[in-house]
């Protein structure tokens, strides 16, 4: 799948969310004009080798809160894009509090493949400090909305707002869950120039999450997202170019995602060296045991190291490792002590 993205920064957003500075976060001074997009969805479908499996997304606003007769306009420049060949689908993100039963209707009758409900977090406290439009009971409402118009639909959480806690990321991944998203974008609250949460932190009133601390937290949600079928299509903040300027502090890192599977692989090694009682172990050597368990630059194999366990890849004698089966087991172990999965 290849995805055409077309930023329309904070269009149809009602409030700004303390955390959110699209036109820095995506380098656009304003949202720009169908011709505009035109040029630029073409340009991005140049570069895809394949060319048959392309969808349009529209993100950076509140796609929903756009005025009904603009929302129509993007879709039907959407539907120009489609007729032409150059794309099948479209997708976009939103807010919750923007999703009614008149605005579905119009949608249903455009192809959508994947509606993105930005969430953030299913606790009351963080939502309101971090300004957002909505509260927990819009997302309900949303979802229920969205399951009754058959809407396939995913959600994105964040970590690391203010009143924000470890356990709150957990049951806000669980929550995801048990609603029946298909997909689920994690990314750590980072503090970017020109938004609310700058202020607070030069004021000292907000404390950024370390990266260790973000990637502790995020691999736990991957595992707990991944063992009940919902795809984690996306860890981390994405930036893009020199737009990663505008970081002022927090987590992050060009490859969160890439370390935060890392941290995943590192936790069913110890699990199946404390299984085995083996300080040695050895995987079967093919590509994708080779790069899951060896680690963004090597994270997985000099973590292990360090504590005395080593690992080597062979084509014999090697111990088959069921990664689904792990996730799983890891799930449980995280999920434990919360009383969770009704
Ligand atoms: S997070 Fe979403 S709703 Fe909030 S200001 Fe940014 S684009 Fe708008």
């Amino acid at each position: 799948m290849n995805i055409i993205p077309l930023f329309i920064p904070h269009a149809g957003c009602k409030t700004r969310c303390i955390f959110c500075n699209e036109y820095s976060a995506t380098g656009l001074p304003n949202f720009p004009e169908f011709e505009k997009l035109y040029d630029v969805a073409v340009k991005y479908h140049g570069y895809f080798k394949d060319k048959t499996n392309v969808e349009i997304a529209f993100y950076g606003g509140t796609f929903t809160g756009l005025p009904i007769e603009v929302m129509a306009a993007y879709l039907e420049f959407s539907m120009r894009f489609i007729r032409e060949g150059y794309a099948k689908a479209i997708r976009f993100s939103t807010s919750p509090e923007e999703i009614t039963s008149e605005k579905l209707s119009l949608l249903s009758r455009y192809p959508i493949s994947l509606i993105e409900v930005g969430v953030q977090s299913f606790d009351k406290d963080v939502l309101k400090a971090s300004r957002r439009p909505h509260d927990v009971n819009d997302v309900y409402n949303a979802t229920k909305l969205l399951k009754s118009f058959d809407m396939p639909f995913g959600m994105h959480l964040m970590t690391g707002l203010p009143y924000d806690t470890e356990e709150k990321d957990l049951i806000s991944a669980i929550e995801v869950a048990q609603l029946g998203a298909s997909t689920c974008r994690i990314h750590p609250a980072v503090v970017l120039k020109g938004t609310a949460l700058e202020e607070m932190y030069l004021r000292g009133e907000y404390k950024p999450q370390s990266l260790e601390n973000a990637l502790e937290i995020t691999w736990k949600m991957y595992v707990i997202l991944t063992s009940k079928g919902i795809k984690v299509n996306r860890m981390g903040l994405c930036l893009y170019g020199d737009t990663v300027k505008e970081v002022v502090a927090g987590p992050y890192h060009p490859a969160f995602g890439d370390l935060a599977k890392s941290k995943v692989a590192l936790e069913i090694l110890r699990l199946i060296s404390s299984k085995n009682s083996s300080r040695k172990l050895l995987l079967p050597d093919n590509a994708k045991y080779r790069q899951f368990f060896t680690g963004y630059k090597r994270y997985v194999v000099d973590n292990l190291q360090k504590e005395g366990i080593t690992l080597e890849f062979s084509k014999k004698d090697s111990l088959a490792v069921d990664i689904d089966k792990y996730i799983d087991d890891l799930c449980e172990r995280v999920t434990a002590n919360m009383g969770v999965f009704r």
